[in-house]
């Protein structure tokens, strides 16, 4: 008996934000398996078994999803945005590595969404039109001396950076922390957007710049964009003109 295992990718929140791929990974599952919040916005299918867990359990979750397919299910592990940004996908193939050789031989496919990064730069124009990277403050997997010397550099390079989990109720100090390093490194008039549930109908944006940004206003639900050098605001949107050579003139 073969299953299979798909990591999907919901999106942001909306529903037209989900890829019709995910949809159907979704609907031809014969369970999913995933961090509550993310089940709660899959529509219920008669027959189809959920497994909900907790948000913190990532590898535990991720046994528990080979497991079911090893046993013949086809399982769809439910992750928000893209499964392979700081999510699920990463966590599932530790798991294959760590485990059962059996699993190598899965069906295991990965079926992406539109990330919170790419979500969050649409409310508000083109910040990412240059180059950029994303880094996610949660020390949960990873030092804070790592997350520093991933800032520093990318402030270096002049990156426009994507924080993502920029605070949570357990890492209030994070993103303080790292605005006041950014500080030393970067111009203070540099745009800075609080995007707090992106793509989502709820969607709020906190523009503002690295001299008077405050963390506080950021949550477990907010991605932070900090700007390039050649970030800036035309009428009520921010980009990041794709040429550098404009951007000097
Ligand atoms: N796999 C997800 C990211 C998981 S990490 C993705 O691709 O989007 C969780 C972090 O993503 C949150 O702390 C927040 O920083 C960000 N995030 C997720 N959904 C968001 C949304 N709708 N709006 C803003 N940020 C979001």
């Amino acid at each position: 008996m073969t299953g299979s295992l798909v990591i999907v990718g919901t999106g942001p929140g909306k529903p037209e934000l989900m890829t019709p791929a995910a949809g159907s990974a979704l609907a031809r599952a014969t369970d999913l398996v995933g961090y509550a919040a993310y089940l709660d916005r899959v529509p219920a299918r008669h027959g189809q078994r959920r497994h909900a867990s907790d948000n913190r359990v990532e590898l535990e979750r991720a046994r528990h999803a080979l497991m079911l397919a090893a046993s013949g299910r086809d399982v769809a592990v439910v992750s928000g945005g893209d499964p392979g940004v700081f999510a699920m996908a990463a966590a599932i193939f530790e798991a294959v590595e760590a485990g059962d050789q059996a699993w190598r031989s899965l069906d295991i496919r990965v079926e992406p969404g539109v990330t919170a990064m790419l979500a969050a730069a649409a409310e508000v124009g083109a910040p990412l039109g240059g180059d950029f990277c994303a880094i996610s403050l949660s020390d949960n997997l990873k030092s804070w001396a790592t997350i520093e010397r991933r800032l520093k550099a990318a402030a270096e390079a002049d990156f426009v950076i994507a924080l993502y989990n920029p605070a949570s109720r357990a890492r209030p100090h994070q993103l303080g922390q790292a605005f006041a390093l950014l500080r030393t490194l970067k111009a203070a008039t540099t745009p800075v957007l609080f995007v707090r549930a992106a793509g989502t109908s709820e969607a709020k944006v906190i523009a503002s710049d690295l001299a008077e940004a405050n963390a506080s206003v950021a949550d477990m639900r907010t991605l932070v964009i900090v700007g390039a050098s050649t970030t800036r605001c035309v009428g009520r949107w921010i980009y990041t003109p794709r040429s550098e050579r404009e951007a000097a003139s």
